[in-house]
């Protein structure tokens, strides 16, 4: 075994990758840009070199530099990760020049697999089922277009070079196919100088699955089953799942086998995995093999009960594979969820920020947490915004997605935009849970995971009222001795008197007011709530973040989440996020309506809600404003119509400058 071991990666990978290596007694080695010398994979390794500056090309991708730290510090092996260097021929061969074992297979095997038209033929020749298509040399456009014709539309366009799904495109008629071939080759030559194109038939419900293979230098392979991971956006997995649901013990042999074949016929070692698209009809096709070690590797991990790079660390020093087929079996099921800083509501943009807090769900037998950052990290642009790997485990689906929600409702993150609540929409939607997997998940079933229907609003607006006013009430805490003493109440109690109060709740892009009354208290305390024109019963109690609630009679839990963006609200179904607009710089002087509308302090102009000339109630929301964080709404102080905003949303503001110019209804 290796007595020192240099990781060529950084983030969650390099800290799990070292947890093993240290579990085995092996000395570890990071390698940092100068963005990362605070990183958590600097903090663990036992010794840690700086190779350069933050963008990639300049730090992690200089395969030289890395091989003279590693030459420098006497490490006699290179784990290279994922990305990166991972995939790199050029890589591997200075490693073997060097005397140094790259943990990952044979350049043979890393050249062969590193061109999809490539890997299509060896894998033709080894009777491995293909998706139907094209992939030879002859790249003559009207020879393609033949190819498309004869095979029937819709057709999908892929670059032999691809990765990362980039140089893909989709032609639905013959029409179309010329100006997608153009774009599909202009996308592949600026990403990888190279535009040789596959034609593939386009599979419309595929499932993305793949199997995981391990072989050693003893000529011997053996599968640990499969992973779904259908669903992705922008061909990018973020939820996977094994074994993957409905697959029958035949259809595992045969894809196993499959994949077996695969990679013997390109003479592998180490961990591999082949990627197929499984149709409705139970076909598979083979895709393409990824020759190093996935990020979704875990799922296989907890559901054989063995540590994958453990076994690519034995096999890479010329040990034999550590279990035989026979001696592997699966045991229940696990999900891994992508906790990824970007914005599932915007396209699912990447975010940057600072990790201002970082709070993930305790681990234990169940639940896992692979990160590589710490609270006050940045997320920065300069690498993949990946924040953690949520992990679960138990005996059936049902029992591990379960775990999986609550496990999300766990996982509070602050600083930067995150995709936990479309995870947790995600784990909760009836959809997933009977497991409607395709690859086209996310797109057949927006509504179930993005809140924007009447019927989700009706369900959550009183629920998130309520969250509100308990925790002001809580807030104004009763500091007398009798509990039931008025005096010391701060939440707006009347004698003899029913207190109405507006909340107005903001959401993605719709601001509600809500009409909250209140009567009775302490136990007795009941709430009135009027929404979307319904009135609610009430009653409610706030446990920290624990929410019960009790809503016209029925009673269920649910957990809120503050941040400094708003609010997130797990219910039993759903996630949403919501903000609370204070209407604390509205004019509310009747004497000062013509005084002009100014802006209270430094901030950005959110949204602006009415029409120039448009007829206002007085209270009406005229525009919002975020200051300090918070939003803030502008509200007519009587009836009337702007005349002219002298912003717009997304502008900056001085504290002090004048917003709009407001007209007073003359009759009032
Ligand atoms: P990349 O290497 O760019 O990630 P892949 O070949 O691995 O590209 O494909 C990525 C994803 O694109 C797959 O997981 C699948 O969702 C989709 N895809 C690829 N080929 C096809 C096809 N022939 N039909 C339908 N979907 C496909």
């Amino acid at each position: 075994m290796f007595n020192k071991l240099l990781i060529a990666n950084r983030g969650e990978i390099c800290c799990r990758i070292i947890k093993t290596a240290q579990k085995m007694g092996i000395a570890t080695v990071a390698v940092f840009s100068d963005a990362d010398a605070n990183a958590l994979h600097v903090k663990m390794a036992d010794e840690a070199v700086n190779i350069g500056p933050a963008p990639s090309r300049d730090s992690y991708l200089q395969a030289q530099r890395v091989i003279d730290v590693a030459i420098k510090v006497g490490a006699d092996a290179i784990h290279p990760g994922y990305g990166f260097l991972s995939e790199n021929a050029e890589f591997c061969r200075l490693c073997e020049q060097n005397n140094i074992v790259f943990v990952g297979p044979p350049v043979g095997a890393i050249e062969a697999m590193g061109s999809k038209s490539a890997a299509k033929q060896i894998m033709e020749k080894a009777g491995v089922p293909l998706v139907p298509g094209h992939h030879g040399e002859d790249q003559d456009p009207a020879i393609l277009k033949k190819h498309a014709d004869e095979m029937g539309y819709p057709v999908l366009l892929k670059a032999a070079a691809g990765g990362g799904g980039k140089g893909m495109r989709q032609v639905w008629s013959e029409t179309e196919f010329q100006a997608a071939l153009d774009a599909a080759k202009r996308e592949a030559l600026s990403s990888f100088n190279d535009d040789l194109m596959l034609v593939e038939k386009y599979l419309t419900q595929p499932r993305h699955v793949e199997i995981q293979v391990f072989c050693d230098n003893h000529g011997k392979g053996v599968f640990l089953f499969e992973r779904d991971c259908s669903v992705q956006r922008r061909h990018q997995k973020v939820m996977e799942e094994a074994p993957a649901p409905g697959m029958t013990e035949a259809l595992r042999e045969q894809m196993g086998d499959a994949a077996l074949k695969a990679a013997a016929a390109i003479g592998y070692s180490g961990a591999g995995t082949v990627e197929f698209l499984l149709d409705v009809d139970g076909s598979f096709y083979f895709m393409e093999m990824n020759t190093r070690l996935q990020v979704e590797h875990p799922v296989t991990e907890m559901i054989s009960g063995q540590d994958l790079v453990e076994w690519q660390l034995r096999v890479a020093s010329n040990e034999h594979l550590p279990k035989t087929q026979d001696q592997l079996s699966i045991n229940g099921h696990a999900f891994e969820a992508r906790v990824y800083a970007e914005d599932p509501d915007n396209d699912f943009l990447p975010a940057t920020g600072t990790l201002h807090l970082l709070q993930p769900p305790i681990e234990s037998q169940n639940v896992r947490v692979d990160t590589g950052v710490n609270q006050g990290d940045e997320v920065s642009v300069y690498y993949d915004p990946m924040i953690a790997k949520l992990i679960v485990w138990d005996e059936s689906r049902d029992k591990a997605l379960s775990r999986l929600a609550k496990a999300l409702s766990e996982y509070h993150v602050e600083g930067v935009t995150t995709n936990i609540d479309f995870l947790y929409n995600l784990a909760n939607c009836k959809p997933f849970r009977d497991a409607q997997l395709t690859t086209n998940f996310i797109e057949q079933h927006n509504e179930s995971l993005f809140v924007e229907n009447e019927q989700d609003l009706k369900s959550l607006l009183p629920v998130a009222a309520l969250y509100l006013v308990l925790e002001k009430d809580k807030a104004s805490t009763n500091t007398s001795q009798d509990a039931y003493s008025p005096w010391q109440l701060n939440n707006n109690w009347r004698a003899n008197e029913q207190h109405a109060e507006t909340v107005t709740i903001s959401t993605k892009d719709a601001v509600f007011d809500l009409i909250v009354r209140q009567s009775g208290h302490g136990n007795n305390q009941t709430f009135s709530i009027e929404s979307l024109g319904q009135k609610y019963s009430c009653q409610g109690e706030l446990e920290g973040e624990n929410l019960t609630v009790n809503i016209d009679g029925h009673r269920s839990r649910a957990t809120v989440v503050k941040h400094d963006k708003g609010y997130s609200l797990f219910t039993s179904e759903l996630a949403f996020k919501f903000n609370q607009i204070k209407p604390d710089f509205g004019l509310t002087d009747e004497d000062d309506h013509n005084a002009g509308f100014t802006a209270p302090m430094n901030g950005t102009v959110v949204a602006l809600l009415v029409e120039p000339g448009q007829a206002v109630e007085k209270g009406q929301t005229l525009m919002i404003m975020e200051a300090m964080k918070m939003e803030h709404a502008l509200t007519a102080s009587s009836p009337g119509k702007v005349t002219e905003f002298f912003y717009q949303a997304g502008d900056l503001v001085d504290g002090g400058a004048e917003l709009l110019e407001f007209e007073e209804d003359e009759n009032t």
